[in-house]
Order: structure tokens, then sequence, then C-alpha cells
């Protein structure tokens, strides 16, 4: 090899050597460039959402949330004053029918003991206290200036019968009792 030839080729290898590099920066700007565009990608990408969280920050206001907020408030007072005027209403009713309750019972009361008296009384007169046989007649009257009184004349249907509640006359019905059971049948 010439000292020429040998020129040649280190040059050849020398220019082999710049297009490699050449071609592996442009392979690296390349490279770079569609990393760039990647990012430039990402990044719109990021803006978009950014807004998108900014609209929707921006629609869920703090004064909205408290609007909110105060008309939930209002509606619960509003619940609250409506429960109230319930009870208070509940309350009178409850007193009202309480009361009522009471004075019922007090008749209940005053009634039974007019019929327990009633019938005590029924038990006592208008019957034959022998055979309860029934009043027949009753009728006052003035046995004379000289008694200063009234006496009172009770008849019943049996015959027996009463001057002031003293017996004046027998009861039939009594003496047949004991017989047979037919008085005892006539007379009821
Ligand atoms: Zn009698």
């Amino acid at each position: 090899m010439t000292p020429f030839t040998q020129v040649l080729t280190i040059a050849g290898i020398a220019i082999a050597c710049i297009g490699g590099a050449v071609a592996i920066v442009r392979h690296l700007i390349s490279n770079a460039v569609e990393k760039k565009n990647a990012t430039i990608e990402l990044l719109k990408e990021k803006n978009i959402w950014f807004e998108k969280q900014l609209d929707l920050a921006l629609s869920k206001s703090p004064d909205k949330l408290l609007d909110i907020k105060h008309k939930r408030i209002e509606m619960l007072e509003g619940e609250i004053t409506r429960l109230a005027e319930q009870d208070t209403k509940n309350q009178t009713a409850i007193h009202m029918r309480q009361s009522e309750a009471n004075l019922l019972s007090e008749d209940i009361e005053a009634l039974k003991q007019l019929i327990e008296g009633l019938k005590d009384k029924a038990s006592q007169a208008n019957v034959c206290p022998e055979c309860n046989a029934p009043l027949v007649s009753m009728a006052d009257y003035d046995p004379g200036e000289e008694y200063h009184c009234i006496i009172t004349h009770e008849a019943y249907a049996c015959g027996y019968s009463t001057s002031d509640g003293s017996p004046q006359t027998p009861c039939t019905n009594k003496k047949q009792k004991p017989k047979t059971g037919l008085a005892e049948n006539r007379a009821q």
C-alpha cells in the first residue's frame, strides 16, 4: 500500500464514520422531536383536563353550595315549626279529651249512684215485702184534726196494706206459699 492509498483509506473510513455519526445525530434529533411532540400532546390533554376541572369547580362554587345549604336549613326550620305546631295541637287535643274523659267518669259515677239509689228505693217500696206483689194504690189521708198528721196508705195486689209503713192487712199469698207453688205462680 502506497502512502496515497493509505490516506484514501483513512479518508474513506473517516467519511464513513462521519456519515454514521450524522445518521446517529439525525436519529437522535428525530427521536427528540417525536418525544417533544408527544410531550406537547400530553400537555394539551392536561390543559383540557384542567379546564374541565375549572368549569366543574366554578359550577359548584361555594356561593352555590351555600345557597343549597341555606335552602336546606330553611326547609328543616319549616319542618320543625310545622312539627312543633302539630305537637301543640296534639297536646291540646289530648288535654281536651282527658278533661272530657274525666267529666264522663264523674257522670258515670254519679249515674251509678243514682241507679243504685233507685234500685234500693224500688226494692224497698212498691212491692209487698212478703210476695213481691205490686203496689196498686197509694193515698194520703187526714185522720182528723186531733192527730195533727197526714197518713200515707199503701195497698198491694195481694191484699197487704200499710199505713205510714205499719202493716194493716196481711199478705194473702203469705199463708198459701208454704202449701203449694200455685199461689206463687198466681202472684207472679
Ligand atoms: Zn203479699
